[in-house]
């Protein structure tokens, strides 16, 4: 028989959260951001549900070119650019746009050999850090992009550090509008928090991620209060049922003890699908469609769980890790992490389903 654990994927949530940031931010271009095989989705699913999209974005030139083999033809976007001079010429003959956030990507576009041009994103660091030009050298890197055969349009980027929580945008917005030359440029800024947040950050192209997916990019909003559709659900079964007396304990290192005679299930889920081994005692989860909680550790192939809520429960009965019965935003905080981080983690052992 086959295990049980697997991830149902919802067509329909992707593309219902993909309507939500167009009446959100209705005057921009929507990078749907793809990275991480779609936040875990897969990409198949992915260039399903977000066909209205207006382009993909992404890190990996491999996924990139996989998503041409799925029939993407629209823009792609590669969000850290080339990561070496080969990556330039395969981004010309697929026609990915290709971010710039060092003076070296300049040095590989300058060396291509007469082509089609390649368009840009070019990347303003305005206090996060990571990637992107100092402001004060943006004027220069864009004339250096100007001035070569192999670059056509460029779209001026920035990513904020502090979108989804105090003290926001205002700093970082700031720094980048300082810069930016006169007359119009196109320029990209807002991710989820700052679709939902800062509508004078929508401008040309947005770049949804975590929203499309149906979770939360804040820590203290809920996705169900964005309108949000939880487009993925980890679920499994009950696989055995044991009855605990007075002072039993559960699981490796003996961290949950009943204080009372109870029932427990087993769940054929754990660390090694991707369930958070962080999750106390307590996590919520729905057995049969009831909410109950986790008891003791997470082991690598299953986790326990409170039936004394779910009396008729037993074994076979559908367990729901995360989904539309649990919120992966508060499993996320039981386990001391974020949507995303889990998202990300569902094991490629676990089975995946389509759904439209
Ligand atoms: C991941 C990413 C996004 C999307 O961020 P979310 O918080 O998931 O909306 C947007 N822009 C860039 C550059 C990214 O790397």
């Amino acid at each position: 028989m086959t295990r049980p654990t697997r991830i149902r994927l919802s067509i329909a949530a992707l593309r219902h959260n993909l309507s939500r940031v167009r009446a959100l931010a209705p005057r921009s271009r929507i990078w749907a951001v793809v990275k991480a095989d779609a936040y875990g989705h897969g990409l198949a699913a992915a260039v399903r549900g977000f066909v209205e999209a207006d382009g993909l974005a992404l890190v990996e030139f491999d996924f990139a070119l996989r998503l041409r083999e799925l029939g993407w033809r629209k823009p792609v976007l590669l969000l850290e650019g080339a990561f070496e001079a080969a990556d330039v010429g395969l981004a010309r003959t697929h026609g990915f746009a290709l971010t710039v956030h060092e003076a070296r990507q300049i040095d590989w576009l300058a060396a291509l050999p007469p082509g089609p041009p390649i368009e840009v994103h070019l990347k303003m660091n305005t206090g996060m850090n990571r990637l992107g030009f100092p402001p004060d050298c943006c004027i220069a890197a864009a004339a250096r992009l100007a001035g070569l055969p192999a670059v056509g349009s460029v779209t001026w980027m920035t990513h904020f550090a502090q979108a989804d929580a105090a003290p926001g945008v205002a700093d970082a917005l700031d720094r980048f509008q300082a810069v930016l030359p006169p007359g119009p440029v196109a320029c990209s800024l807002a991710n989820s928090a700052a679709i939902v947040d800062y509508p004078q950050t929508h401008v040309d192209w947005v770049r949804p991620g975590i929203m499309l997916y149906g979770a939360t990019p804040f820590a203290d909003r809920p996705a169900a209060s964005l309108a949000l559709r939880p487009a993925m659900a980890l679920e499994s079964r009950l696989i055995a049922e044991q009855r605990l007396a007075a002072g039993d304990t559960v699981g490796y290192g003996g961290a949950f003890v009943a204080k009372a005679p109870m029932r427990v299930g087993v769940v054929a889920c754990g660390y090694a699908d991707g369930y958070p081994r962080h999750a106390p005692t307590g996590t919520p989860v729905a057995v049969a469609g009831v909410r109950t909680r986790t008891l003791g550790r997470v082991s690598m192939d299953m986790l326990c769980v409170d039936l004394d809520p779910v009396p008729q429960a037993g074994v076979g009965d559908c367990v729901q890790l995360w989904g539309d019965q649990i919120p992966i935003d508060e499993v996320a905080a039981h386990a001391g992490t974020i949507g995303y981080e889990l998202m990300c983690a569902v094991a490629p052992r676990v089975a995946r389903f389509i759904e439209d």
